[in-house]
């Protein structure tokens, strides 16, 4: 894999390293938005938080909710943003998942989480839409229990609940079948369309 932030865990591009344990790294932006910007990453290679096991996924926020007890005030302030770009659509420019802890000063003239996007959204719809979202969190924890029970259990395959897994499946799901690997659409995102680049000099070269 020919990842950047993999070269950063392998120590094949240097960096200012501020904390390190056996699955989590964490080091200066080097192209900060504020003094003190952080970017912590799980050292395996994943594209989007929901790609991380529940294990390794807890291990990485303890190291964020460590981190930012410190990072503001080392820089001497109080306050940050915390956050990622999950996804391309969302402007994730490295394609393994990165946290940002970036400190935020009095007039630092910055905005928030929510002025990233200002969509028109139907305010009279969104019951309607927590609606539908909470049965498809309710048929994703079914499915993974059914999922638990059969490996546990190694139980044959029994055709009316599977039939009842398919029908519980999000349509989303069945659409979005990538038609393409992850690495060839990632190939595709230009990097040039973002407004501010991180700079990784010779390596995001070769890689985009
Ligand atoms: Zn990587």
């Amino acid at each position: 894999m020919d990842c950047i932030f993999c070269k950063i865990v392998k120590d094949e591009i240097p960096t200012l390293k501020i904390y390190e344990n056996s699955s989590v790294l964490a080091f200066l932006d080097v192209n900060p938005c504020s003094l003190g910007h952080t970017i912590i990453i799980p050292k395996k290679h994943y594209q989007k938080i929901e790609d991380i096991p529940e294990g390794e996924a807890n291990e990485l926020f303890s190291v964020i909710t460590k981190l930012v007890k410190v990072i503001p005030g080392a820089v001497g302030t109080t306050d940050c943003n915390m956050g990622l770009n999950n996804g391309k659509l969302a402007g994730q420019e490295v394609p393994h998942v990165h946290f940002h802890i970036i400190p935020r000063f009095e007039g630092d003239k910055g905005s928030s989480i929510q002025g990233l996007v200002r969509m028109e959204v139907n305010k009279q719809k969104l019951p309607e839409l927590a609606e539908k979202i909470k049965n498809e969190i309710g048929n994703t924890l079914n499915t993974e229990k059914t999922d638990e029970i059969r490996s546990d259990k190694k139980e044959v395959e029994n055709t009316s609940s599977k039939n009842e897994k398919e029908e519980n499946k999000p349509e989303e799901t069945k659409e979005e079948q990538p038609t393409k690997s992850p690495e060839r659409e990632w190939q595709e995102f230009d990097l040039e369309l973002q407004n501010t680049p991180p700079d990784y000099s010779e390596a995001k070269k070769e890689e985009y």
